[in-house]
């Protein structure tokens, strides 16, 4: 089990800096710690990926001192990175900067720390916080490059880089994929009617919906204006029917709440399943298709091809 963080001890970049260096007892563990020290200050530059960052951390720490293993929480941003075994005894550091709180770490062993580890693991936390802090910047900056900002969901980019891992898990491993287009039902009729701050929130409700309705493992992304296409991973026609069918129900009784009164909306989905020869461009042709079929019909409703 983790230890509750509300223990852990704050290192601060700044004061830190100032105390490296000062606080070692022998000649020895002053230059052992010194010169690992500075290893990190060049390798943690290496990386801008926090999971590299943490166990290049931990590999070195480890040249100095027996952890057993290691625990990055920020709870904030809803990462936990995990290396070896919790044990009974720990360690735990609030990583903050003057303007950033970075997250909580904790290491652990079978034996207690004495002071003089524990100094030298707070000095070498102090070559930790910039490299952690970029590395959170550019996660943030990656996931907000892959998101539709509006709804939430991820983008065209994000669905072309899923799409294509999931297909090609889907081949390694024999499994099934299956792919929905979702395309709501006379979408200009509501911009036209309540106006587009209604539209944006139909589109957010919509996303909200799915989200709710799909499994973990499932993932939405906006295709173009009030177009959205779904991943149903490991899933075959028949798992996806059932999707699809419990979508097109929780958008049926979805009544959102405008100034302008309450908006229904109905989707008409395109769904398709992958075969051997399918492309990530010949999966998705196929269930827009689909869901073109379904429109041409009068839409709110469901298609297979
Ligand atoms: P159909 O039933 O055939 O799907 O017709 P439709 O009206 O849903 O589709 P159409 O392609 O005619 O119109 C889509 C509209 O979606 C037009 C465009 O202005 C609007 N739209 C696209 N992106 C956004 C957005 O981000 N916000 C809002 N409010 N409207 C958007
Ligand atoms: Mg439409
Ligand atoms: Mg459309």
């Amino acid at each position: 089990m983790a230890p509750p963080m509300n223990t852990a001890t704050a290192i601060d970049l700044s004061l830190v800096r100032q105390q490296a260096g000062l606080l070692l007892p022998s000649r020895d563990s002053v230059n052992l710690v010194a010169e690992a020290r500075f290893r990190l200050l060049n390798v943690l530059q290496t990386s801008l990926y926090l999971d590299d960052i943490l166990k290049m951390f931990n590999d070195e720490l480890n040249c100095l001192l027996r952890v057993s293993g290691m625990q990055y929480v920020n709870e904030s941003l809803n990462i936990q990175v995990h290396h070896g075994d919790y044990e009974v005894h720990h360690c735990a550091y609030r990583l903050i900067t003057q303007s950033n709180h970075l997250g909580e770490i904790v290491f652990y062993r079978e034996t207690r720390f004495h002071d003089q580890e524990l100094e030298t693991v707070e000095t070498l936390l102090s070559t930790l916080l910039s490299p952690v802090r970029n590395a959170l910047l550019y996660r943030m900056a990656l996931a907000a490059s892959l998101t539709d900002p509006l709804t939430g969901a991820g983008n065209r980019s994000a669905l072309i880089n899923n799409l294509q891992r999931e297909l090609a898990l889907a081949r390694r491993n024999a499994q099934h994929l299956s792919v929905l287009v979702i395309d709501i039902d006379k979408f200009k009729f509501i911009n036209d009617t309540h106006g587009h701050g209604v539209g944006d929130l139909v589109l957010q409700e919509l996303v909200n919906v799915i989200t709710k309705v799909n499994r973990s493992t499932d993932m939405c992304f906006r295709f173009g204006g009030e177009e959205f296409v779904v991943l149903l991973s490991n899933t075959n026609r028949k798992g996806a029917e059932i999707i699809a069918s419990r979508l097109c129900e929780a958008i049926a009784d979805c009544h959102i709440c405008t100034d302008s009164g309450s908006v229904q909306i109905s989707v008409s989905i395109g769904a398709a399943s992958n075969c051997e020869t399918d492309t990530e461009e010949s999966l998705i042709n196929r269930a827009d298709k689909a869901m073109y079929e379904v429109k041409r019909r009068g839409g709110n409703n469901i298609n297979w091809l």
